[in-house]
């Protein structure tokens, strides 16, 4: 059952400021995860601020300076069609792809699926769990099979978005508009550990939203490595089990520069710095390939049921960087 809510639709972004002033109000995308937020009573809404009036403004791909502006309403669909992108972050479109179904694609914006909440079954279900202001995870000693094994902590939920490593992984940054102005965040600073503070994800104000994101041009090797890998327990729609997003500026087999990003492993997009330590400067080897994969899980803590992912994030890293020598 919803709680009953307001709708308002502004034609500006300034208006769209304001509408988000009234406490209760929240951002609408697509609304293909806040609809069922609002169903779940995890998002408690009493006015929805559609930016659908903003569309002309805030969709669409720009190419600028080596890089790409992506508006915030900017569909999936949209994304992963793309020629700019699928010529300079083909990681990217990859990523836009493996999200859910054509529906959710066509439905989905870029900034939605940055800041959906996650998926963890007790915080969706009836249980007051620590994201919910409660006492504890109840993913620990229950069914954790598909929870965190790096950045757990006090909650075991793992980041959902699958465009959110990619662009983690290609350095991006937000611009979010809100009632004290506009400010740019690089992705990668505004994502928050459940030790941190276990009922948020994202710095992200309820009263601000994305109204772009900003791709930099990428380091210029010979080669430029960009993919994003992801390994699910159904061909249909499905969320991450592992992921891996590799932005690497290559000369011939050699990593010169870039980012290794997990997915499906942690709370937040995961760079593993390890994983980067690892290849950075040195020739994709078997023997460099094998270390690496290591180093990425050298820290996972595994649950009663998820240590299956460590094997498999060791083989999916190894198949990954096995192509990015090729
Ligand atoms: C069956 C199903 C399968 C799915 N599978 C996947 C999957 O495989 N991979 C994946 O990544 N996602 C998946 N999703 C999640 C989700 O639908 C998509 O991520 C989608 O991109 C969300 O975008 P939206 O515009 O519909 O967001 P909305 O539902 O409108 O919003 C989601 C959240 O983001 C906030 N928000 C929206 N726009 C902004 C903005 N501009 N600024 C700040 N906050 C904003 C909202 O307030 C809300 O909290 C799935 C969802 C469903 C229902």
């Amino acid at each position: 059952m919803f709680a009953p809510f307001e709708y308002a639709q502004p034609k500006t972004v300034s208006d769209a400021v304001e509408a988000l002033k009234s406490e209760g109000a929240v951002v609408h995308g697509g609304g293909s995860d806040l609809i069922t937020c609002l169903r779940e009573h995890i998002i408690n809404a009493t006015k929805l601020v559609s930016l659908s009036g903003l569309a002309s403004e805030l969709s669409g791909v720009t190419a600028a300076n080596g890089g790409l502006r992506i508006g915030a309403l900017t569909t999936l669909t949209h994304i992963v069609d793309n020629p700019d992108v699928n010529a300079r972050c083909p990681g990217l479109a990859q990523a836009a792809h493996e999200v859910g179904s054509p529906q959710l694609r066509n439905q989905g914006t870029i900034a939605g699926n940055i800041c959906q909440k996650p998926r963890c079954w007790y915080y969706r279900g009836e249980f007051n769990c620590i994201r919910k202001g409660g006492p504890i995870c109840y993913a620990v000693g229950g069914e954790n099979q598909f929870h965190c094994i790096l950045g757990g902590a006090n909650c075991y939920i793992v980041h959902p978005s699958d465009t959110s490593p990619a662009l983690l992984a290609l350095d991006a940054k937000l611009t979010i508009m809100g009632p004290g102005g506009t400010r740019t965040d690089k992705i990668e600073d505004i994502f928050i550990l459940p030790e941190d503070d276990p009922m948020r994800e994202t710095s992200i104000e309820r009263d601000e939203f994305i109204t772009a994101v900003d791709v930099p041009a990428q380091p210029k090797g010979p080669r430029f490595h960009n993919t994003y890998r992801k390994v699910r327990a159904r061909r249909s729609w499905d969320f991450a089990l592992s992921g891996l997003a590799l932005a690497l500026a290559m000369d011939g087999k050699r990593v010169i520069a870039g980012r290794a990003v997990l997915s499906g492993a942690a709370p937040v997009p995961w760079r593993s710095h390890e994983l980067e330590q690892a290849i950075m400067g040195k020739e994709l080897t078997p023997d460099v390939i094998d270390k690496a994969a290591e180093a990425a899980m050298a820290d996972a803590e595994p649950m009663s049921k998820n240590a299956y992912k460590i094997p498999l994030f060791k083989g999916m890293v190894r198949e990954e960087l096995a192509k990015a020598a090729a």
